[in-house]
């Protein structure tokens, strides 16, 4: 079968030919119907080989989607022909956070060796994939996998960055979302749909302001020397309730904290480098400086649901898989409009 592979460090993804997967004891195998590309893929492609713990060679893809196609031994929870997608941060099932539904918080997930799928475990980027549990499948139902997939990861990880600060959105508050791309732009109609907030886009270039514009927010500024000053005309001076960062670079950070008020939450979602210092004399009074990972099998239902009601919409391109470096190439370079949706 086709896969998308990452051999080698300093490398591009390559298409090659592998064989078809097995599913052990208690796994389900996917023929992949859609698979999604991250950021975060670019990230973990660009670590030197010290920082590197993924292993080699690398199956990308940590959002996925497919249909039911084997099952292993003992697996009675899906059917072969199910529509489903994959819940990526996986965790032991156990343990206290594994027990909330929050297996990106496993306890164990790391003694344990268990990885993400396309982030240690062979990923979605192929023909077929393996999943180590039907705990770990979502039935998508009459939701298209292509259009759907991303929600995964670009739905789920700033729905849960937003659902912890629902209780300070109040009427009359601002969210300011930096990066309106893959996450971003989900993370927005996130807020419309749930919230009664002023939303604020800001990132680099037209295009990507016009779609922030599109999929909902009330304003979008160039994420520039100037878009503090924006942000407040646009607030008639009051301050932002709450800062979610998809970039987190040292200049996006900084321009978060200096428009964050007093009991503001400042979420740092985005990969990038930046540190933001709280203390009493730093920070903005009674504010709160979050780093979340991911979300919970619980809050991907609640995505999936916003989806089926029509509130929330990924905005994709997609690719054959042979064309998925290109995918990364596009995803990289900052031209893709929303999501790269890779399909075999
Ligand atoms: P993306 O490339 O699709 O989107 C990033 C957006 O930020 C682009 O629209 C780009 O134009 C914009 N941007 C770049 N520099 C900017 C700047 N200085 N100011 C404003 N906008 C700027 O990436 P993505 O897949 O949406 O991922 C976003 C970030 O979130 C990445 O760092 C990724 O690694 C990270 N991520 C984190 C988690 C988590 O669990 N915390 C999960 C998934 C992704
Ligand atoms: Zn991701
Ligand atoms: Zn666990």
């Amino acid at each position: 079968m086709k896969a998308v592979q990452y051999r080698t460090i300093g490398g591009s993804p390559e298409v090659v030919e592998i064989e078809v997967p097995e599913p052990g004891p208690g796994e389900v195998r996917l023929k992949v119907t859609a698979a999604g590309a991250c950021h975060s893929d670019s990230f973990v492609m660009g670590l030197t080989e010290e920082q590197y713990t993924y292993g080699l060679p690398l199956t990308l893809g940590h959002e996925g989607a497919g249909i039911v196609d084997k099952l292993g031994d003992g697996v009675t929870g899906v059917a072969i022909g199910d529509s489903v997608a994959v819940y990526g941060p996986q965790g032991c099932g156990r343990c206290y956070q594994c027990a909330q539904g929050k297996e990106n918080y496993c306890e164990r997930a790391v003694e344990l060796g268990i990885a993400p799928p396309g982030l240690g475990a062979p990923g979605a980027m192929a023909e077929y994939m393996i999943v180590r549990s039907d705990r770990h499948l979502l039935p998508l139902g009459d939701l298209d996998p292509v259009q759907n997939v991303a929600l995964t990861d670009a739905g789920l990880t700033p729905y849960h960055a937003i659902k912890m600060s629902l209780p300070k959105l109040v009427p009359g508050t601002t969210a300011v979302v930096i990066g309106a791309g893959g996450l971003g732009h989900v993370a927005i109609q996130i807020l419309r749909a749930i919230t009664p907030s002023t939303v604020i886009a800001l990132d680099l270039g037209e295009e990507k302001l016009a779609l922030a514009r599109e999929v909902g927010a009330h304003h979008a500024f160039a994420s520039d020397a100037d878009a503090a000053e924006r942000i407040r005309e646009a607030t008639g001076g009051r301050p932002v309730t709450a800062v979610f960062d998809f970039v987190a670079i040292q200049p996006t950070i900084d321009l978060g904290r200096s428009v964050a008020g007093v009991e503001s939450d400042h979420v740092i979602v985005g990969v990038g480098a930046g540190m933001l210092p709280v203390g009493m004399l730093g920070a903005p009074y009674d504010s709160t400086v979050r780093a979340p990972y991911w979300g919970s099998r619980a809050e991907l239902f609640e995505v999936f649901d916003l989806a089926r009601a029509g509130l929330v919409k990924v905005e994709t391109e997609v690719f054959p898989i042979d064309e998925a470096p290109e995918a990364y190439r596009r995803l990289h370079d900052g031209t893709l409009r929303g999501r790269a949706i890779i399909v075999p």
